[in-house]
C-alpha cells in the first residue's frame, strides 16, 4: 500500500509512548485538510490521513517505529487519562462530515493496514479497547468524530478479528443527524444553476460550508454534554 510522506511542522519533535489510537474525521476534502495540517500558522496536525481513495499520507512520523507528537486531541479525558496527544497516535479519515456521509471501503482496508503495521511497532495497540474516537475523549467539548457513520463494529471486526469488540457509541444523536440531513441533501444535489441564481450559495466542495456545518455539530452536541 503506497503511503505518501510529508512533515507537518505541527508537532513536537519528541517521541511519545503510544498507548493509544484516535481516530477523527477532517470536515473538509484532501486538499483543504493537507493545507490546514501543513501549515505552521495553524497548531493542528495528525499524524495520518486517510483519504476516500484509501491513500495513505504521513504527516507526523509514526509507522516506522517512532512516533513524534501530533496535535489532533486538544484538551480530552476518558476514564482516568488525560492529554491524549502525549499517549496517542491520531489518525484522520477524509470526510465532510462523518455523522452524514458514509466512509468508504478504501478507507476502512487502508485502516485495516495501518492498524496492522502500528501493532507491530506498539504493543499497547494489540488491545481493541486502545482504539476509540475523537469524541470519546473530548465528547464533553462538542468534538464528534469520527460521528454516527463509522462502523466500529466493521472497524474492529477487520482489526481486531476474534476479540470482544469495545463499545463505541456515538455522541451526536440522530435526531441532530435527521436535522442537518437536508443541509447535505441540498447542496450534493444542486444544480450549477440554483448555484449561479444564488439559490443555494455553497458548493459540495465548499470547505467553509463543510466546516460550519461541523461547528454547528460540535455547538449541539457540546449544549447536549453540559
Ligand atoms: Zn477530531
Amino acid at each position: 500500500m503506497n503511503v505518501y510522506r510529508l512533515v507537518s511542522p505541527n508537532c513536537d519533535r519528541t517521541e511519545i509512548t503510544v498507548e493509544h489510537l484516535i481516530l477523527h474525521y477532517t470536515a473538509v476534502d484532501l486538499q483543504g485538510t493537507l493545507d490546514i495540517f501543513m501549515n505552521g500558522d495553524n497548531a493542528v496536525s495528525a499524524h495520518l490521513v486517510i483519504d476516500t481513495d484509501g491513500g495513505i499520507y504521513e504527516l507526523v512520523q509514526c509507522l516506522e517505529g517512532k512516533a513524534w507528537r501530533a496535535w489532533h486531541a486538544g484538551v480530552s479525558r476518558y476514564s482516568d487519562r488525560e492529554r491524549f496527544n502525549d499517549h496517542s497516535i491520531g489518525i484522520e479519515l477524509v470526510n465532510l462530515n462523518g455523522n452524514l456521509f458514509s466512509y468508504t471501503d478504501a478507507q476502512y482496508q487502508a485502516l485495516q493496514h495501518v492498524v496492522q503495521v502500528l501493532k507491530q511497532s506498539y504493543p499497547a495497540l494489540a488491545d481493541p479497547e486502545r482504539v476509540m474516537g475523537h469524541e470519546h475523549v473530548a465528547g464533553f467539548r462538542g468534538k464528534a468524530d469520527p460521528g454516527l457513520q463509522f462502523n466500529w463494529c466493521r472497524f474492529y471486526r477487520e482489526c481486531y478479528p476474534q476479540m470482544k469488540a469495545p463499545e463505541r457509541t456515538p455522541v451526536c444523536p440522530e435526531a441532530l443527524q435527521q436535522a442537518l440531513m437536508p443541509l447535505a441533501e441540498l447542496v450534493s444535489g444542486a444544480t450549477s444553476a440554483e448555484t449561479a441564481s444564488g439559490t443555494v450559495s455553497a458548493k459540495k466542495e465548499d470547505a467553509r460550508y463543510w466546516q460550519a456545518i461541523s461547528s454547528l455539530t460540535e455547538s449541539v452536541v457540546k449544549l447536549l454534554q453540559e
